[in-house]
């Protein structure tokens, strides 16, 4: 009789673990021999032998030397590592107004990269036109081919399906609905291609490349014109039943707030985002040092929006006159960042993560912000996950939306990735 227990055998499915096994110890624990490879594993000296040459001939694994000779005078054998400098994938990061394209190897270095502004028509096809010249330009500046690539990993900003690769919406897309941009540029450029949300692609640069990596459990979150997060739980990105996890930037912390985009009062984000910091200069009569912008009321009384350009701009004058000590500065990012910290107080309660992760045009490496941040949430979180949690500044300077991007390639290779036939 069979057991409900018994796993059915899928065929090649036991291989294809074995390799990312492999895989994962080469770049773990490498230079290391196959013998070695073999005692990690549990897997029989011939299997491991196997997949060691056919990694090696696939340009995943390199030989870097040989093993020093053992004490019982056996034979040394060659030493592998996961050949991260000559494994190259290619990162697409979609903004509001650009495509910023990149060449990412293995270490998650970027090798090149091209910026292009899109054009009018924010259709899909012609953005996606936009991508693959952009790409295509980089590679010939490069003298590199398609062919030469791991694949290609796409960041959008909008709600997407890993697993379909659709992008279902995108605020600042209003035309694309359930577009298969995994599909429709697999199509034109005939090599792999992976799709997920912007947030979603930075979270796995952190994991590969950056603060994250010795974690299994962590969150990113940004603080610019929004708020966004990621959640990285139990060693793999948290997407959600719908792919949609994240928008920790809505729930409401304050129950008659501004108004937000959504549609709510109060979300986390109308009060922790850069933008608010911004609105709250305009309402005081204590900042003749910034340059605010005259703006246009409408009949209901609202100002006209800020253009985001002007938010980031505005932000950026305000932090440096912190650092400068003028104090209606250092009370406005104090407040921002007091509000930043309520809501990584909730995280740290909810999810008892290792690491938070913050980053910010804007925030970055301001130890004000930072240290205002960690008193609020001495003050808020509850003690047991607060002493677990270190709350830290994103390691990356710049390219993070690209490498991140690039990073799902690699993330495939760890966990499923199929080359192409
Ligand atoms: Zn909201």
């Amino acid at each position: 009789m069979t057991s409900f227990l018994e796993i059915p055998a899928v065929p090649g499915s036991l291989r294809q673990m074995n390799r990312m096994t492999v895989l994962h110890l080469l770049r773990k624990f490498g230079p290391i021999t196959k013998p070695a490879l073999a005692n990690y594993s549990r897997i029989s000296r011939p299997t491991i032998s196997k997949l060691v040459d056919e990694l090696e001939e696939q340009g995943l694994a390199e030989r870097v030397g040989v093993a020093a000779p053992t004490a019982s005078g056996g034979k040394p054998g060659a030493l592998y590592r996961f050949n991260a400098e000559g494994v190259q994938s290619a990162g697409v990061f979609l903004t509001v107004d650009t495509v910023r394209v990149a060449l990412v190897n293995g270490n998650g270095r970027v090798l090149g990269r091209l910026e292009r502004h899109l054009g009018l028509d924010r259709q899909p096809e012609p953005v996606l036109n936009v991508i693959v010249e952009t790409l295509q330009d980089l590679l010939a500046a490069l003298h590199m081919t398609l062919a030469q690539l791991l694949g290609i990993g796409v960041g959008v900003p909008g709600l997407t399906s890993f697993a379909t690769g659709v992008v279902h919406f995108a605020p600042h897309f209003p035309q694309w609905h359930d577009v298969p941009v995994r599909d429709l540029l697999k199509a034109k450029l005939g090599i792999e291609v992976w799709v997920d949300n912007d947030c979603h692609v930075q979270a796995l640069a952190e994991r590969h490349f950056g603060a994250g990596q010795s974690c299994t459990d962590f969150a990113t979150v940004e603080s610019g014109i929004g708020v966004s997060a990621a959640f990285y739980l139990q060693d793999s990105l948290y997407r959600g039943v719908g792919e949609t996890a994240g928008e920790i930037g809505h729930m409401t912390i304050q129950e008659d707030g501004p108004l937000c985009e959504c549609g709510n009062r109060g979300c986390w984000e109308t009060l922790a985002a850069t933008t608010w910091m911004v609105e709250q200069a305009y309402q005081s009569e204590q900042v003749p040092w910034l340059p605010l912008p005259t703006r246009v009321r409408s009949e209901d009384g609202s100002l006209e929006k800020l253009a985001p350009d002007v938010i980031n701009t505005l932000a950026h004058m305000i932090f440096r006159a912190a650092q400068e000590g003028q104090p209606e500065a250092i009370d406005l990012l104090r407040r921002h960042a007091m509000y930043f910290g309520i809501g990584l107080a909730t995280i740290i309660n909810t999810l008892n993560p290792q690491r938070i992760i913050i980053w910010g045009d804007s925030i970055k490496g301001d130890d004000l912000f930072l240290e205002t941040v960690r008193d609020v949430v001495r003050q808020r979180a509850m003690r047991r996950p607060r002493e677990m949690c270190t709350i830290v500044f994103s390691s990356f300077v710049q390219d993070v939306g690209v490498i991140g991007a690039a990073s799902l390639v690699i993330d495939a290779l760890f966990t499923h990735y199929q080359p192409l036939s």
